[in-house]
């Protein structure tokens, strides 16, 4: 049921860390649903930015493809022009944002020149549940609906429940990108934890292996609106 945040309290960003296939956008995607603030994933921009055809697509495309991070300037331009929009005024939920040191290092000045409170929750996963859901992961090539081999099968398997297209295998799910994803994830995002907890912002660890994502959203609810 949706129960937005209270107008009263200061703008909150919630940060998602947790490595690739812990989960991050299943649980914004809901979270931002049930709290009424946008659901902001850099991820998903630069993907729209290579369907779309936009300059910054045609720039990116070749590093989406390898599991290779993005130039800082460039998310970060994104997310500042983002953040601006008016929806983002009471809070947003932040999903593949910040990924390195400098992405951090911007976010957290402008959050402190608007006054906004961050709360970072940290989806922590075992490695071979990761391997097995990134392997296993499907996508519907026209809308886009996420399916899992072992975890959310489609009905028939291949094919999209919704409208029948022939499911598809996400360029960077291919093995040797993920194994990239995850390397840059350990070395450049996993540290963060350390660099938000090193400046005093509250950071929230929640298992994430083995329950269902409804119990794991509880959780994650649970946390913001206590924050
Ligand atoms: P996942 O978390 O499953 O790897 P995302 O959709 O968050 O998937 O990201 C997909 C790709 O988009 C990344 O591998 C990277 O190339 C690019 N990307 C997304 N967010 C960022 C970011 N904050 N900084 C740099 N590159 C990014």
């Amino acid at each position: 049921m949706s129960r937005p945040l209270p107008l009263t309290r200061p703008a909150l960003a919630v940060v998602l860390l947790g490595s690739p296939g812990s989960g991050k956008g299943t649980q914004a995607r809901q979270l931002s649903e049930a709290l009424g603030i946008p659901h902001i994933s850099t991820g998903d921009m630069l993907r729209a930015y290579v369907r779309q055809g936009h300059p910054t697509g045609a720039a990116v495309e070749g590093k989406l493809k390898a599991g290779i991070l993005v130039k800082d300037e460039v998310v970060n331009a994104l997310v500042v022009e983002r953040l601006a929009q008016p929806d983002a005024a009471r809070g947003f939920i932040l999903d593949g944002y910040p990924r390195t040191r400098a992405q951090a290092e911007t976010l957290s000045s402008m959050l402190a020149a608007r006054g906004v409170q961050e709360l970072v929750i940290h989806l922590i996963v075992d490695y071979n549940v990761i391997i097995a859901r990134l392997t296993g992961r499907r996508q519907c090539p026209v809308c886009g609906t996420v399916y899992n081999l072992v975890s959310k099968p489609p009905k028939v398997p291949g094919v999209c429940d919704l409208d029948g297209a022939k499911l598809i295998v996400r360029e960077d799910d291919r093995e040797s990108v993920i194994r990239e994803r995850l390397e840059a994830y350990e070395h450049q995002t996993r540290p963060l934890l350390d660099y938000f907890r090193g400046k005093g912002v509250r950071v929230s660890e929640v298992e994430a292996s083995h329950d269902s994502p409804e119990v794991i959203f509880r959780k994650i609810e649970a946390l913001i609106r206590e924050s």
